[in-house]
């Protein structure tokens, strides 16, 4: 399937990983030129200290002149309780804490900030192992948990990169080559219960929310073993035979738009039977968003 959207992006906005390059009337320029037809950009709402910097990108997309099939989304993270309010911008994930499972779960949305930004959609992922041992147990357990936060949320659209593994924010069982190819689940994507992936998928259908096909960050991440790539493929073709909504995602960080991501996951979607229909679209996007 050529695929024409593409709901996660991110631009010069997204501190940390987002490319200095990238501004947005870059990024419309070479995913139009890529055959995007509607397509949104998603920068990183972690932590206070990134909202400077998303009104700015919001700014920048309020002054584009051509905004045809463009939209404006926000990339939120699972975050301890205490940690939304700091000023770094990533939650403290190094110290380990034995009562992990017990602490409250939330995202930063503020209502003003809301006001402010006027997101089309929310997509929100696991980035940080959030307290949890580096145990290989423990750490499904927090990344379900934070799965299972994200597909129940009244204001999350998609939940991005499910099982996407970066460390956990300390690089925990990365090679001295960079490669992610042991410890917690990517020697071995069945340790995870599947009694798992069938509760994600059962809330997700429930609650109205996508599952992202991720590119970039999971189906073509070269730090990850060719293994762990059949594995997850077999887990994104059981979620399409138990009836999630699925959006696809670049998840480009690049001077501008790569165009080469989606392509190089076209063979992928046909393999899981995929037809543009099946597809997120943002006239989905969840009615009646409380607002925190
Ligand atoms: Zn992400
Ligand atoms: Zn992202």
């Amino acid at each position: 399937m050529k695929t024409r959207c593409d709901w996660h992006i991110h631009s010069r906005h997204s501190t940390g990983c987002g490319d200095k390059q990238a501004t947005l009337e870059l990024i419309v320029e070479q995913a139009r030129a890529a055959g995007l037809r509607s397509f949104g950009v998603t920068d990183h709402l972690h932590t206070k200290f990134c909202e400077p910097h998303l009104l700015a990108c919001r700014a920048e997309y309020d002054a584009m002149s051509d905004k045809e099939g463009f939209h404006f989304g926000i990339e939120v993270s699972v975050l301890r309780e205490y940690d939304h309010q700091q000023e770094e911008p990533r939650s403290k994930t190094a110290e380990p804490c034995d009562d992990w499972a017990d602490k409250k779960l939330v995202l930063r949305l503020p209502r003003q900030l809301l006001e402010q930004l006027r997101p089309e959609y929310i997509i929100g992922a696991a980035h940080w192992s959030l307290g949890a041992p580096f145990q290989r147990d423990a750490i499904i357990r927090s990344y379900h948990r934070q799965n299972m936060f994200l597909a129940t949320h009244s204001q999350v659209d998609i939940v991005a990169h499910p099982w996407w593994w970066g460390g956990g924010g300390v690089g925990q069982w990365q090679n001295a080559d960079g490669n992610y190819h042991t410890l917690p689940w990517l020697d071995d994507f069945s340790v995870i219960p599947k009694s798992m992936h069938d509760e994600f998928a059962a809330a997700a259908i429930e609650h109205s929310t996508a599952i992202e096909i991720n590119a970039k960050g999971l189906l073509l991440n070269p730090r990850y073993p060719e293994s762990f790539r059949r594995q997850y493929l077999e887990y994104l073709a059981d979620l399409k035979a138990a009836g999630v909504r699925f959006s696809i995602a670049s998840d480009s960080h690049y001077p501008g738009y790569d165009g080469s991501l989606l392509c190089r996951i076209e063979a992928y979607l046909d393999q899981l039977g995929l037809r543009e229909e099946d597809i997120w679209q943002p006239g989905e996007r969840k009615k009646e968003v409380p607002v925190e």
